[in-house]
């Protein structure tokens, strides 16, 4: 609810200018229980800094993140929530230790919880790589000796070791081949299935997240821009930067690579130093004079959407 994130830069000494990095800047967001809510935008945008706020590995400036109804921040400890709420990382390569045998680093979580003797633990492990789609006897292996893929398939179970209910999964398949990276959507999406795990699935590519999201947010510059179901965001795209991120992927039918295009002027702009206004005025398409002074709210636009674009804000004239 309202969670924000900013980061002081510069010193504010000897006339130097202090200043904060908005990161994150009032974002709300729900995600229900068996349900998989993907967040997209380029980089920078703010979405893994959600999601390290979501399970607790860095704290909001402001605003609130409840689970089950509860607020993260009266957890007395971070082991304590830390059960429930689990991380997926994109770089398999610095998440998993390279000293530790593939056993070892899924069963670290187990340990850290005293969950179990030794040898529950060591069946728990293989219970796990029989999950992911490995087999037993690679326990005793380290990670350099796997592919991308299987080591994305390591990190899946590890975090599936302490039985959460929500699972961050921030690129985990950025780095992979496109034909692995459909395997590992697909696992992720089994494991749901059976666990009725709900996922926030992080992605600056709004393809990625199509199959396996019920509903998507779009990000810009710390805010959401735009907020649907799946189908309606593909179907019927309201915001203008929702629009030229559906426009950017590439498509196989032909008569429908005649689809509007729309092509972002510039680069992202400074999250320390973001546009006034709407933040999206200096490469909207079809700015108007109020937007640079107005910073549109998030308003509903259909049952299940909400969309932040002076646009749709009748209110404002
Ligand atoms: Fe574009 Fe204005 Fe809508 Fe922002 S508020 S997305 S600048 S039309
Ligand atoms: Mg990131």
């Amino acid at each position: 609810q309202g969670i924000k994130k900013h980061f002081p830069v510069g010193s504010g000494l000897f006339g130097q200018k202090s200043n904060s990095v908005k990161a994150v800047d009032g974002v709300s967001l729900d995600i229900y229980p068996g349900q998989t809510v993907g967040l997209v935008g380029e980089s920078g945008c703010g979405k893994s800094t959600i999601g390290r706020m979501v399970v607790g590995l860095t704290e909001p400036t402001a605003g609130e993140i409840y689970f089950e109804g509860r607020k993260l921040s009266d957890y007395k400890s971070k082991k304590a929530m830390g059960k429930n709420l689990q991380m997926i990382f994109q770089d398999s390569y610095s998440s998993l230790n390279p000293r530790m045998t593939v056993a070892d680093i899924i069963a670290e979580p187990l340990v850290l919880h005293k969950v179990g003797t030794h040898k529950e633990r060591g069946k728990r492990v293989d219970e796990l790589l029989e999950r992911v789609g490995l087999a037993a006897y690679h326990g005793s292996r380290y990670p350099i000796e796997f592919s991308g893929g299987q080591r994305q398939r390591i990190g899946i179970a590890r975090s599936l070791a302490l039985q959460p209910k929500l699972i961050v999964c921030d690129e985990p398949v950025s780095a992979l081949d496109v034909s692995i990276q459909a395997q590992i959507l697909n696992l992720l999406k089994e494991i749901q299935k059976d666990l009725g795990l709900s996922y926030l699935f992080i992605a600056h590519g709004i393809q990625v997240v199509k199959h396996i999201s019920d509903q998507i947010a779009v990000m810009y510059l710390g805010k959401i821009a735009e907020f649907a179901g799946k189908e309606e965001l593909f179907a019927n795209p309201r915001h203008p930067y929702t629009k030229a991120l559906l426009a950017a992927v590439p498509l196989p039918d032909p008569k429908l690579r005649d689809r509007e295009r729309i092509l972002l002027k510039g680069d992202l702009p400074s999250p320390a130093n973001p546009p006034a206004g709407c933040r999206f005025h200096t490469r909207c398409p079809v700015a108007m004079e109020k937007c640079k002074v107005t910073d549109p709210a998030l308003i509903p636009t259909s049952q299940d959407s909400r969309t932040a674009c002076l646009l749709y804000d009748r209110s404002i004239v």
